[in-house]
């Protein structure tokens, strides 16, 4: 088995559950947030930096890196690890979020999905087959099931197609996997806003008996009270000897309501797409470093946070490398941001291990601010 599930315990005070991910290189505590690294890097940063800020995991892009520079190449490189010099755990995606989301021209038909590639037309094709084929080429540790995410809103009756049709792929994935003593392949929950679909999605996966379960098709729009909901009957239904992963969930109150509920991975390009526009997270919520009112700020971002970014730089100098374009400016919000929420999950960690995250949510809110509406952050 690649990879392995570790309880530590659960907090008395909330539910949320303890462990440790053992994985071919190296171990993930968990809760844990991925940093994502679209196109085998983690924009701006190098793995230096994420080592200093001790990311345990990171996650890239099958579709992306399927289109450019393609597997073959990164095969011969001696595979995704050695490619981009990091030899930490590597999750990839299955590129079904991609091809829904990116590309044009898509057709869905039982066999796979026939698309353009987004960068020049090209025509394309994916199935769970091709999609097996590139993460073994590409050697993550943690590799996803080729699955339809389906937007929000959207028709009962296509969900519920849609769904099943995932089921199927899932099944088709199991049987493709070339490597699993050595890469992991979690399957995906779907089945929309819709308690029957996703409970019957939960079932019809664990059935298969996959090495670790994500929940998909969340954080696509819908109000967050909507996403906690199916977090809250659909991950008692997960095994809870395997990992749980929360797909494209990265702000704050995600990701401890996320924890809360028993999930043990959360990815989001969140933190690192804000941070190219310069808004940054800090203990007193969100701060736009553009604001003029900063121009003349010599303090650190966010006076509680122990970042390289916050110990050695002011909201003045960031703030002028950002309005002059300059990519260190960019480099250092990523840096802080990528922080932050590393620095969030280990206290959401020491939280659940002295049984009271729930007063952390409260204490962490109460300096972080609500937020302005419920998709924000
Ligand atoms: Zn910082």
């Amino acid at each position: 088995m690649a990879v392995k599930y570790e309880f530590i315990k659960q907090c008395k005070q909330s539910g949320a559950r303890l462990g440790r991910v053992h994985t071919p290189h190296g171990i993930i505590e968990t809760p844990t947030f991925m940093p994502v690294g679209t196109q085998a890097t983690v924009k701006t940063m190098s793995p230096e930096e994420l080592k200093a800020m001790d990311a345990h995991i990171i996650l890239s892009n099958t579709y992306h890196l399927f289109l450019r520079p393609g597997h073959d190449i990164v095969k011969r490189a001696g595979g995704l690890h050695k490619f981009m010099n990091w030899d930490r755990p590597i999750l990839t995606d299955s590129g079904g979020f991609q091809v829904f989301s990116l590309s044009e021209m898509r057709k869905i038909t039982e066999e796979g999905v026939h698309f353009r590639s987004h960068l020049n037309g090209d025509k394309l094709f994916l199935s769970p087959e091709v999609a097996m084929e590139i993460q073994n080429a590409l050697g993550p540790d943690i590799m996803m099931a080729f699955d339809e995410c389906p937007p929000y809103p959207a028709e009962y009756e296509y969900v519920k197609q849609s769904t099943e049709r995932t089921s199927r792929w899932a099944e088709r994935c199991l049987k493709a996997h070339a490597r699993p003593d050595d890469q992991a392949l979690f399957a995906i929950v779907q089945g929309g806003m819709h308690k029957d679909l996703r409970i019957q999605s939960a079932k019809d996966l664990t059935s298969m008996d996959f090495p670790g379960y994500a929940i998909g098709g969340l954080s696509v729009g819908e109000p967050k009270h909507l996403m906690y909901d199916v977090l809250d009957y659909t991950v008692p239904i997960l095994p809870a000897d395997k990992p749980r992963y929360l797909m494209g969930v990265g702000s704050p109150d995600a990701l401890i309501e996320g924890s809360i509920r028993g999930i043990d991975m959360f990815d989001c390009v969140l933190p690192t797409r804000i941070a190219r526009n310069g808004t940054t997270m800090t203990s007193n919520g969100r701060l736009v470093i553009r604001n003029a009112k900063y121009a003349e700020d010599f303090g650190p971002l966010d006076p509680n946070c122990s970042c390289y970014t916050c110990q050695n730089y002011s909201r003045a100098y960031i703030r002028h490398l950002l309005k002059a374009d300059e990519t260190f400016g960019i480099r250092l919000t990523t840096y802080h941001n990528l922080h932050f929420l590393l620095q969030l999950m280990r206290d959401v960690r020491q939280a659940i291990m002295e049984d009271r995250l729930l007063d952390f949510r409260d204490s962490f809110f109460a300096t972080y601010g609500l937020n302005d509406n419920d998709k924000g952050f």
